[in-house]
């Protein structure tokens, strides 16, 4: 149990942080610094980076976030009717990259799609549904990072059972961890599948035991509780014997929604197409939705014009866990939105408006985000990967943009990784390809189709087309450069002798000196060396000269200074303080 317990709400000040820490701002700003975010005393900073500051600096503080009453705007748990219906799993799909989600998906499909329509599923709306016998089962697409967040978000009511990939010739990686996590935070069931059995390097055993030894999860064979099925998505062996087991552990879960309800669910997707306007892709969780009832998402709504099933097909209605494509809404919604049904115009507006205001507010109200400080984190511990996919037009081309791209070199903090390439126009299948990281397709000499264009901006995946070898290059060091993490620089302003010490208090003092170099003024931050030894970093809050304060005192003067400190701190007569400010200057690859 922490020494001390602290409620914060959304977010907090810097001053106000270190004021409940009881911590000098300079530790705290200093700390903001470090991790490459430039704060001041002023600025907002939410819980989560609140959070990682308290570990950082190993304080013994729990930081608790304040229930919100204001809850409205957040998602009412749908408490079931005693009329509720029995409803298809819906499951996720997850686990490492390249362990053959995809392919596992693509066969499940490929195989049980009930009419085996030609051309199979015509759009990308990451969810799908497939039968075995006389039931279906709602299947999610591996959500890249931005829908995992969201996922997790609704993972506790959304995701009934998450299907887990392990590549029988590779074994446990960090994603599979990761999936393994979302699904335990999410409370889903857990059905592994380990796949790639055809192959002769596959060792399913290794995976069951990695399983059962490191994280808790025994295979039924080995008198556990966890259902292992092993599967080869390229032959389809195993994959009917997936279903069956999907299937049954969610029957332990008794799943059920309301039909009689005003339809609600959840935002999978959402882009502008020509022609169609906007096109969202919903997963309904209760009730049925229905073309012309007013649909009601985040800031967005409109009536409901057309419905399409997963594989494109118009449809008349569509009930609880099958996913669909509308047609309608007047601005797009965003991924993770609930979507709800209102009566009126009306109230759709009303509801509309009053999620604007509270996205307006939260924007303005917290400038640095625990995302910001774990990607400072992570560009400060970590070497980055900038990873592109280079198309270029002849296969000469090509081979001497990627060796001239291997050059661009940052001394090892940032590596470029070329994860695809190839000779001919930039494809859609580039486009799925960088999809998931944050890759850049760099094209030379080649163009963007409009559909792959669209398909670009949809997926917000950046293509660059060059025409001359040195831009794309300069185009390339400029992004290696922005991943570099900035670096903290000290400016040293003035220095100053102590002369006599007025007063100390637990986390302040108050003291005279001369300035014996350049200036010093408040707001700024004071090394105390004694002997030669730094013995504290303090935070300069006041300057007086005679008794008024100053904004500026300079060199052969006199003043009196304010500084707050981490803790008691006993300054004497003759320590030395030298006087800096810290600013953060980005840097660039020469
Ligand atoms: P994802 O990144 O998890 O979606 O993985 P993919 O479905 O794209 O598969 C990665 C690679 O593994 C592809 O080259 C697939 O052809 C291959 N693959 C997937 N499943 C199997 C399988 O069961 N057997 C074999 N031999 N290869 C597979």
């Amino acid at each position: 149990m922490a020494e001390k317990v602290i409620t914060i709400a959304n977010s907090i000040t810097v001053g106000e942080l270190a004021d409940t820490l009881n911590l000098p701002v300079t530790t705290l700003v200093g700390e903001l610094f470090k991790n490459g975010v430039a704060a001041t005393i002023n600025q907002r900073i939410d819980f989560e980076t609140a959070q990682i500051i308290v570990d950082e600096l190993d304080l013994d503080v729990e930081i608790q976030k304040k229930q919100q009453s204001e809850a409205s705007s957040e998602r009412s748990v749908h408490n079931l009717s005693d009329k509720a219906v029995e409803r298809p799993p819906i499951v996720a799909v997850m686990g490492h990259v390249d362990h053959g989600k995809t392919s596992l998906l693509d066969s499940i499909l490929d195989t049980k799609t009930v009419d085996g329509e030609a051309g199979g599923i015509t759009q990308h709306i990451s969810a799908y549904q497939t039968d075995r016998g006389d039931r279906k089962i709602t299947l999610l697409d591996t959500p890249g990072h931005e829908a995992f967040a969201a996922l997790r978000q609704h993972g506790a009511t959304l995701t009934d059972v998450v299907v887990i990939v392990v590549a029988a010739d590779d074994g446990v990686k960090p994603q599979t961890v990761e999936a393994i996590r979302f699904a335990r935070s999410a409370n889903a069931k857990m059905v592994v599948a380990i796949n790639k059995i055809d192959k002769e390097t596959a060792n399913p055993q290794l995976v069951k035991t990695q399983l059962a030894t490191e994280y808790d999860m025994n295979p039924e064979e080995w008198g556990g509780d966890t259902v292992m099925v092993e599967v080869s998505a390229k032959t389809g062996q195993g994959i009917d014997k997936l279903l069956d087991m999907v299937l049954l552990v969610a029957d332990m879960e008794e799943l059920k929604a309301d039909i009689d309800t005003p339809a609600e669910g959840l935002v999978i997707e959402s882009h502008m197409e020509q022609g169609r306007g906007s096109v969202v892709s919903l997963l309904v969780e209760h009730g049925e939705l229905k073309p012309g009832q007013l649909m009601v998402a985040g800031t967005a709504y409109g009536k409901v014009r057309t419905l399409h099933d997963y594989k494109g097909r118009a449809i008349k209605i569509a009930g609880p866990s099958t996913p669909l494509t509308v047609t309608g809404f007047k601005e797009l919604p965003q991924f993770g939105d609930n979507f709800t049904i209102a009566k009126t115009e009306k109230e759709a507006r009303q509801l509309t408006e009053k999620k604007r205001q509270e996205r307006e507010k939260d924007a303005a109200s917290t400038n640095v985000t625990g995302a910001d400080m774990l990607k400072m984190i992570s560009q400060k511990h970590e070497s980055q990967d900038f990873k592109v996919i280079v198309k270029a037009d002849v296969q000469g081309s090509l081979t001497s943009v990627i060796d001239s791209l291997k050059l661009v070199d940052t001394g090892g903090e940032v590596t470029l990784r070329v994860i695809g390439s190839g000779v001919g126009n930039i494809s859609e299948n580039d486009i799925r390809l960088a999809a998931d990281e944050k890759t850049v397709v760099y094209g030379f000499n080649v163009e963007l189709p409009p559909a792959v264009k669209r398909l670009a901006s949809r997926d917000k995946v950046q293509v660059r087309i060059f025409k001359i070898i040195y831009e794309l290059l300069d185009d390339a060091r400029s992004s290696m450069g922005d991943l570099l993490a900035p670096e903290v620089v000290e400016k040293e302003i003035g220095k100053l002798t102590i002369k006599g010490v007025f007063r100390t208090l637990k986390d302040s003092v108050i003291a005279g000196g001369e300035v014996t170099e350049g200036k010093v003024m408040a707001n700024v931050i004071a090394r105390v060396i004694r002997d030669k030894e730094n013995i504290a970093e303090v935070e300069v809050t006041s300057v007086q000269r005679q008794q008024q304060e100053a904004k500026e005192v300079f060199e052969g003067e006199m003043c009196g200074l304010s500084l707050k400190t981490n803790k008691k701190l006993l300054i004497e007569e003759g320590d030395k303080l030298e006087f800096f400010t810290r600013e953060l200057v980005s840097r660039s690859i020469s």
